[in-house]
């Protein structure tokens, strides 16, 4: 593995009178604390270490615990000097559940509790040391706007960073108008009726596609207000860093820019990071962030399967499933006669049944292997995989995409009902089944995917991977925009 050597300077000072300006930058990244965004966060910041400069990574403790039970961090980051990880509070009970409908419990904690101890963090002397400089610069999510309130009182620059899609972003910076043309709120079920003013989004963007909490009916949802003001907060920032890449989401990009010029399309980031790793091959084996243990044996399971012929089937780190709609999954499942891994992670039913009949476990038995947790990155590089029933969650579709693996999508909330009509009707990388799990869908869907269509998908799905790789080369887009990041916060 290539790593980079640490400056000389670094070594060589250990003299706190020393001139603290000749180390090299250093910068504070602070992820939103969930699965997703901690693991792309990670990503960019093994970029950044890479490039020689000093990183202090910032996690809730909730969220550090997890990750020295479950991921190779330490031994990770063992290997660049100019890493640190740091911990604060987000101010929450240890048992709280950090997910599904108390997520906003822990936005509005992290808001009131968190805010207050960054400022202390920042101003304390605490990440500053006799080899590395006081923090030069911050990056940390957007949705966090009080990091630059923190930002500016303590005179540091901040860089933002998303971690949803561009085409989610820009909804968000539409809601305003939205609300303005009177197509926010709406009442009643027609969820099919177009959506109009959303430049770039005309003719194929229908009121179900718009995120879950738009169809609340009121202008007083907290989600509605959390992300209202999204295009003020957004271009706060000195920059903003977004994990895609300009021939996915060219078009919506060119929109962002008129209110955010400065903006850093770097990603797919996992993909980046391997290509800076490995050289020109996407091929070696991945870094885990996981926050539950990887079940590995799933790999073997694949190692026996045929090529493409494995429906990997999983919904990410926060998506909560009812008893009756886990059933009509599994139903349709087997009943559509594909193979499939299926990642059923230990909360996300919310009450499993006891009884299992007969014919679901017989199917899974001859044709399934259902994990709590899995390597994700590598079942999606893995040949027998063919296809992904996936909640539609960035970092999921961005992993799909950069391996060619065409989606089926079910998407829960956020971003997801966005991203999941973007994959079955712009990029056409695979099927949207949003809103419906009905097990005679889901089983006719899987056919198409898997068989009737197949050819259709795959060919799309291999078109836009060549794309995200070459982006990713010397001269591409995400490769010179990581470029012109280091570039600009060395120059802070
Ligand atoms: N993931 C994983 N193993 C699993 C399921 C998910 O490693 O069994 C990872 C996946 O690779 C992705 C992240 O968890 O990087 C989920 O992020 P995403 O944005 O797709 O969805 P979220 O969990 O935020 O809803």
């Amino acid at each position: 593995m290539a790593r980079p050597r640490e400056p000389q300077t670094t070594h060589l000072r250990n003299n706190s009178d020393m001139d603290q300006e000749t180390f090299p930058p250093h910068v504070l990244i602070f992820p939103l604390p969930l699965q997703g965004p901690v693991n792309s966060m990670f990503k960019l910041a093994e970029l950044l270490c890479l490039s020689g400069l000093h990183v202090t990574f910032l996690v809730t403790d909730h969220i550090h615990t997890r990750l020295l039970k479950y991921s190779n961090i330490q031994s990770r980051f063992d290997g660049y000097p100019g890493f640190h990880l740091e911990t604060i509070s987000d101010g929450l009970l240890e048992n709280h559940p950090r997910s599904g409908a108390q997520l906003m419990e822990m936005f509005d904690s992290l808001k009131t509790k968190t805010k207050i101890l960054l400022k202390d963090l920042l101003t304390s002397g605490k990440l500053n040391s006799d080899s590395r400089r006081p923090v030069t610069c911050i990056i940390s999510d957007g949705s966090m706007g009080y990091t630059c309130d923190v930002a500016n009182d303590v005179g540091l620059p901040i860089i933002y960073v998303r971690t949803i899609s561009a085409c989610c972003l820009w909804v968000f910076f539409c809601l305003p108008k939205l609300i303005e043309s009177g197509e926010l709120p709406f009442a009643g079920n027609d969820l099919d009726t177009p959506i109009k003013s959303i430049p770039g989004m005309e003719g194929f963007f229908r009121r179900r596609d718009l995120p879950m909490f738009c169809r609340s009916g009121s202008l007083s949802d907290p989600n509605l207000n959390l992300y209202l003001p999204e295009i003020t907060e957004n271009s706060r920032a000195h920059g903003l860093i977004l994990n895609t890449f300009d021939d996915l989401e060219g078009p919506i990009l060119a929109q962002i820019r008129a209110f955010c010029p400065n903006l850093y399309t770097i990603g797919p980031l996992h993909s980046h990071l391997k290509f800076k790793l490995v050289g020109q091959s996407s091929s070696s084996p991945p870094s885990s962030n996981s926050l539950w243990k990887e079940d590995m044996s799933c790999i073997t399971w694949l190692d026996s399967q045929p090529p493409k012929s494995v429906l990997y089937v999983s919904f990410g780190s926060l998506a909560v499933m009812t008893k009756d709609q886990y059933m009509e999954f599994w139903h349709g499942l087997v009943n559509s006669g594909s193979r499939f891994l299926w990642v059923i992670r230990p909360d996300s039913v919310t009450s499993v049944p006891t009884e299992i009949p007969l014919e679901l476990s017989k199917g899974t038995e001859e044709r399934g292997y259902l994990v709590g947790w899995a390597p994700q990155e590598e079942v999606l590089a893995h040949r027998a995989v063919g296809g992904f029933l996936t909640h539609s969650g960035w970092n999921s579709t961005l992993e799909s995409v950069i391996e060619g693996v065409p989606m089926i999508c079910w998407p829960y909330f956020l971003d997801q009902q966005v991203n999941s009509r973007f994959v079955g009707e712009v990029w056409k990388l695979g099927l949207d089944m949003k809103d419906t799990c009905d097990r005679v869908i889901v089983e006719k869907t899987v056919r198409e995917l898997m068989e009737d269509r197949k050819d259709e998908f795959r060919k799309s799905a291999d078109e836009m991977a060549k794309f995200a790789k070459q982006c990713l080369m010397e001269g591409g887009s995400s490769y010179c925009n990581l470029e012109r990041l280091i570039k600009d916060i060395k120059a802070m």
